[in-house]
């Protein structure tokens, strides 16, 4: 039996650094690409003609809020954009909302760059999927998300190459898988992003009902170690920025965060009160709560519903997240992402070692 880690069993070693300010630090990664039209234009400004140009789906930082009901809706969805990440508007709704919220996503302006943010919507695997996507794509989405818990399965094959099929301009990101076959099929039947992590999530209990899952860590190692074109996404049980730092040092292009950006006030959802203490409420897509909410009623409930401190504006938790990722490229001397996979050396901690990691004053 293989031995495999995740986040707490690992650190980073810290390494000569010439790195001066955290501002030199660069945490731009690139999704893919996406073929868009551009106008040409005359010395007056007045459109001569179309044509197709190739535009690199770039991001400023390497962070994607999560397809959930209590993660992304559209605000969100710009306020990810303005901060230089992605967000994916969930799935849970009726089409014409999705829709809705895409339109009014794809009408905003980046207010750093001045461009349309390229919106990303997540699908399910069945049913209306097909319909959904096309209604997406009309209303500007430019990335899908196929999202579904078990990523490696015939449904996510046939859905997937259908898509890829009907859709050939627009990014497929797909998932969840947890192993590198996995990955590689998925990449395979037309995937140009892949969501890696089963079982990890903060709200999940996959594992505790089906006893099936991966480290997420371990997942982005094994999907990571291969020559690929298809992106990695490390999803789920990403606690803190020194999680994010080893999952990008692992290999991952991405992080995908539920439970960090929920309670923000850009999530759906009210502020409430709870034992005296402001909270929202943060629920998994697979929970009871979630499943009698989005489709009346429960199959195999394989994750929980949360409430978690209500955390301010979600601008301000991004900008401490992204503080600590750039802190943690500066501890390995890398200025980019690219710089931090090729220098990252990973060491194992004991139990003692994972107390010691963790705040631990003595109070008397
Ligand atoms: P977190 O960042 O640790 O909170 O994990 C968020 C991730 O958990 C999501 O991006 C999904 O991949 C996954 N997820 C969301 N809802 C559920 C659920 O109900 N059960 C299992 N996994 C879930």
């Amino acid at each position: 039996m293989r031995e495999t880690i995740t986040f707490d069993d690992v650190l980073l070693e810290p390494q000569y650094s010439t790195i001066k300010s955290r501002k030199e630090v660069n945490l731009s990664s690139i999704l893919g690409s996406k073929i868009c039209s551009e106008v040409e234009t005359n010395a007056t400004n007045t459109a001569t003609n179309t044509r197709l140009v190739e535009r690199a789906i770039k991001y400023n930082i390497p962070i994607i809020s999560s397809p959930m009901t209590t993660v992304t809706e559209e605000w969100m969805a710009m306020t990810m954009f303005n901060a230089g990440g992605l967000g994916i508007i969930h799935r849970y709704n009726t089409i014409e909302n999705q829709a809705r919220m895409v339109k009014s996503t794809a009408g905003h302006q980046i207010q750093k760059t001045g461009e349309a943010p390229i919106v990303a919507a997540s699908i399910g695997a069945t049913g209306d999927y097909l319909e959904r996507a096309q209604e997406l794509i009309k209303n500007g989405a430019g990335i899908l998300c196929l999202d579904v818990a078990h990523g490696h399965h015939e449904n996510v094959r046939v859905a997937l190459t259908r898509l890829r099929e009907t859709f050939t301009n627009v990014h497929l990101m797909a998932g969840n898988v947890a192993t590198l076959m996995a990955f590689k099929d998925l990449e395979n039947w037309g995937a140009d992003s892949v969501r890696c992590g089963v079982g990890g999530g903060s709200i999940c209990s996959t594992r505790l009902r089906t006893g099936h899952g991966v480290p997420t860590l371990q997942s982005v190692f094994d999907c990571a170690s291969v020559a690929r074109s298809a992106k990695v996404i490390a999803d789920g049980g990403l606690k803190t920025s020194g999680d994010i730092v080893k999952a990008l040092a692992a290999g991952a292009d991405f992080v995908m965060l539920g439970s960090m950006l929920a309670g923000t006030n850009d999530t759906p959802g009210e502020i409430y009160e709870e034992n005296g203490q402001q909270v929202k409420s943060y629920v998994g897509m697979a929970s009871s709560e979630a499943q009698m909410a989005w489709r009346g009623h429960v199959s195999v409930s394989e994750g929980i519903a949360a409430t978690v401190p209500y955390k301010g504006k979600t601008e301000d938790i991004i900008k401490k997240i992204v503080g600590g990722i750039r802190s943690g490229l500066s501890y390995t001397g890398a200025r980019h992402l690219d710089e931090l996979r090729a220098k990252a050396r990973f060491i194992k901690q004991s139990p003692c070692s994972q107390r010691e990691s963790d705040t631990h004053i003595l109070y008397r």
